[in-house]
Order: structure tokens, then sequence, then C-alpha cells
């Protein structure tokens, strides 16, 4: 089935979790320290927020959506910061749980 998956018309993984928001979960994405994107100045500034920890993880909006992401989700989307993206973006695969989890919170078939 992941063979059908295709990201492009979906992004739900891109969304912080609707679970995880009700349970006090703010952050999302976390950063690695040799992640590209803590390279870049600018991107820092607009897509980096640090937990009071001050682990680094991708800002989201309100609605739980990576500022990275743009379009919409289930319909058509596109990563605006593709080659800076974080490890964890970069390790989800299609039809993986992770995938599968997030698909299936947003109402997409898995
Ligand atoms: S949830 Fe799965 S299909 Fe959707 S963007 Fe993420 S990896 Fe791709
Ligand atoms: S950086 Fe790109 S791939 Fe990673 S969560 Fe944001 S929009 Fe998705």
């Amino acid at each position: 089935m992941s063979a059908d998956l295709d990201c492009r018309t979906c992004g739900a993984c891109c969304v912080n979790l609707p679970s995880n928001r009700a349970q006090g979960f703010g952050y999302w994405v976390e950063i690695s320290g040799d992640d590209k994107i803590l390279g870049r100045r600018d991107l820092v500034k607009k897509h980096v927020v640090y937990d009071p920890s001050g682990v680094p993880h991708l800002k989201l909006a309100h609605d739980g959506q990576c500022l990275g992401l743009r379009g919409e989700v289930g319909r058509e989307v596109t990563c605006g910061i593709y080659h800076s993206r974080p490890t964890p973006c970069r390790r989800v695969e299609p039809g993986d749980d992770h995938c599968l989890r997030s698909r299936a919170a947003h109402g997409l078939a898995v």
C-alpha cells in the first residue's frame, strides 16, 4: 500500500497530531545539532523555536502545521524548506507507522 501513498498530496506528518496538542505537547519535529537548518540564520529566525530545555524544533502555526509546509494537507503540498529539512523529516517513509498514524489522524486513507 505504501507505494500508493504520495507525499505531494498528503503532508499529514507535517502537522502536530491533534491528540498531541490535546495532551499539551506543543512541539513537533525535533532538530538535531548537526542539521543544516541550524546553520542558516534566515531559516532559524523563521522556522526554529526552542523548547524550555533549549532543544530546537520546527516552528508551528496555530493549527499545528509546520510553517515550512505549503499548500493544503490532503490535497497538494510541498515543503518550502525541503533541502534544509531536519533529520526526522528525512526519516519518515510513506507507509511506516508514523506516516500511517498521521494520515489516519487527518482522515486520509491508509
Ligand atoms: S504522512 Fe506519509 S504519505 Fe503523508 S507526507 Fe508524511 S510520509 Fe508522506
Ligand atoms: S520541514 Fe518540510 S518535511 Fe519537515 S515537517 Fe516541515 S513541511 Fe514537513
